[in-house]
């Protein structure tokens, strides 16, 4: 009797197994339907094994264990691929796509556009609709709200994030870089110059990297964030005549990004910031020393939009947070591109499941506080940044319990801060 039993136990057994970890989870996201869901889960294969032991539902347990062995069979099965993934952003284009421009995004808006100058002046003649929502969040102290104020601005912390911001805007001199006149461009076949370029990027510090030819709809338009008083540039057309991006993600902290949106998760996106400035200068001018421009682009100084460019490199797919979604790290990375001439061989887009998956999870469009995320197909960088919240879309992502990074020398403050001591 136990023997005819004993692998429909182990089925049952495993189905509980599943079912426990599923409620686990569910209470650890502060998740209440899916923890009622796994209850329920519970319940019924424990009902399952006792009935497997009761002559009269017996035969029925057993059916039932079958039929959802099958299920979890067919389900492991892979599906068909995606197609469209598998063409990267090409893939989802509908009709013409005009190129972004720069001076329309919030950042650029809120630290570029000084109230009163002739820029301001010019940027809202053409979007009178954006100044008052716009005035509104610079009174907040800027796009995200003033740094660690979520945290009472507790000083250490807050202090992290502006030297981790810094390092970038040293890195100035390096962003375009032309070879020496006296270096010729070294004659390197397209297979090694990559295995060259990518070897680099990773010792230097990428957890992932990945090419593309350059697609310029990813080029901003125009000019719009200035960080070096270099005001004639902000509105002029952005030119870009490279042939490949060269785009590497480093990998963010899983703990820190779990406690967003505090201020340690922001330490940890302005460290990553940081990683990835310092790798593409390097690279870039490594590119140089082949004798081939390159152009570096990073935190403080982006020609182009990364994720795409990075869907494209085959790094992974863009999510319904608008965020690249790697195999490896999910969406836990930050992004930085080199573009130059030098001839590479180009990765493949890659299909991860990511939209078949969004389109059922939903769970940032149902949490995101500004609607950010939604529910159809598009994403809006206005709302994701509204005046009303210091939270951006990837805060929503993590766990809603409120938890925060517990890393001691990030830690956020329990108590009022004090003023410093003069000892
Ligand atoms: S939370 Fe869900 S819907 Fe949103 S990006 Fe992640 S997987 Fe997609």
């Amino acid at each position: 009797m136990t023997a005819v039993l004993t692998p429909f136990l182990i089925l049952d057994g495993l189905f509980l197994l599943m079912a426990l970890l599923f409620t686990w989870d569910s209470h650890r996201e502060g998740e209440r339907r899916a923890l009622k869901v796994g209850l329920a889960g519970v319940i019924f294969t424990l009902a399952l094994g006792l009935g497997l032991f009761l002559p009269p539902f017996s035969l029925w347990a057993k059916l039932l264990l079958g039929a959802m062995a099958l299920l979890l069979v067919l389900c492991l099965l892979p599906g068909r691929p995606n197609p469209q993934a598998l063409m990267g952003c090409k893939g989802y284009i509908v009709g013409e796509v005009e190129r972004f421009d720069e001076r329309d995004t919030v950042f650029a808006r809120n630290r570029s556009l000084p109230p009163g100058s002739e820029d301001y002046k010019a940027y809202y003649r053409m979007h009178p609709e954006r100044e008052e929502p716009d005035a509104k969040r610079r009174a907040l102290g800027g796009t995200l709200g003033r740094v660690g104020s979520i945290d009472r601005e507790h000083r250490p912390n807050v202090s992290m994030v502006k030297a981790a911001m810094h390092l970038p805007l040293y890195l100035r001199d390096g962003e375009r870089v032309e070879p020496e006149p006296e270096l010729p461009p070294l004659p390197l076949q397209p297979e090694e110059a990559t295995r060259r370029v990518k070897g680099f990027a990773r010792h230097l510090g990428a957890a992932l990297v990945g090419i593309c030819e350059l697609d310029r709809r990813w080029l901003y338009s125009h000019r719009g964030e200035i960080f070096y008083d270099n005001w004639q540039d902000w509105g002029k057309e952005i030119e870009l005549s490279h042939t490949f991006a060269i785009v590497v993600a480093v990998e963010m902290d899983l703990e820190l990004v779990g406690g967003a949106p505090h201020t340690p998760s922001v330490v940890e996106s302005g460290v990553n910031y940081a990683k990835g400035a310092y790798i593409a200068t390097l690279l870039a001018h490594f590119i140089a020393q082949l004798g081939y421009p390159a152009r570096a682009h990073h935190l403080r100084h982006y020609d182009l939009l990364l994720v795409p460019l990075a869907v494209d490199a085959g790094l992974g797919e863009m999510g319904r947070n608008g965020y690249l979604i790697t195999k490896e790290f999910g969406p836990r990375v930050r992004l930085a591109a080199v573009t130059t001439t030098l001839p590479l061989v180009p990765d493949k887009p890659v299909d991860l499941g990511v939209q078949v998956f969004c389109n059922r999870c939903l769970k940032c469009a149902e949490t995101c506080p500004s609607g950010a995320s939604p529910r159809g197909p598009r994403w809006s960088s206005t709302a994701c940044r509204s005046g009303s919240s210091t939270r951006s879309a990837a805060s929503t992502i993590g766990p809603r319990s409120g938890r925060t990074a517990t890393s001691a020398w990030l830690s956020v403050p329990t108590a009022a801060p004090t003023a410093p001591s003069t000892a």
